[in-house]
């Protein structure tokens, strides 16, 4: 009944050595820990948290830097710019109306995508094995040393 309970492991290919990469990334977007999918990723809205609560995998090295921002104005950005011109077109709404409208509808869709582009972004570092997620961190040469 115990292995029932424990959290689903994703673990690398025996031949190639390389971990699951879609699993792992839907795991990061729903902000989840991209090796056991039971711990949470994040603490707050987006600190990384420095390990798994319950695996124990540790994320202090990630990078994920910019990446989940970009992505947010990307994605946002290209959902709402048409989506305005074709409201415009069709409706004709109040400008307030519209205004008011589309300043809520982006702030909440930006505030919705940032945590779980931020642990997507994670997840596919650790599924690549970027930075510190490598089997020996310190041979990473992108890597400043933690000693
Ligand atoms: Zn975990």
């Amino acid at each position: 009944m115990t292995e029932m309970m424990a959290p689903a492991l994703l673990v690398e290919d025996e031949e190639t050595g390389e971990r699951p990469f879609w699993p792992a990334l839907r795991r990061g977007f729903m902000c989840r820990c991209p090796k056991c999918g039971a711990g949470p990723l994040l603490k707050n809205y987006l600190t990384v948290r420095d390990h798994c609560p319950v695996c124990g995998e540790a994320f202090y090295h990630h990078r994920a830097d910019d990446g989940p921002a970009y992505l947010t104005i990307l994605i946002v950005g290209h959902l709402m710019a048409p989506m305005i011109y074709w409201v415009f077109v069709t409706f004709r709404p109040e400008p307030m109306v519209m205004a008011t409208f589309f300043t809520l509808g982006t702030a909440i869709l930006a505030l919705a995508l940032l945590p779980r582009l931020k642990g997507a972004i994670v997840a596919l570092q650790w599924a690549k094995r970027m930075h510190g997620f490598t089997e020996n961190p310190s041979s990473d040469p992108a890597m400043p040393d933690h000693a």
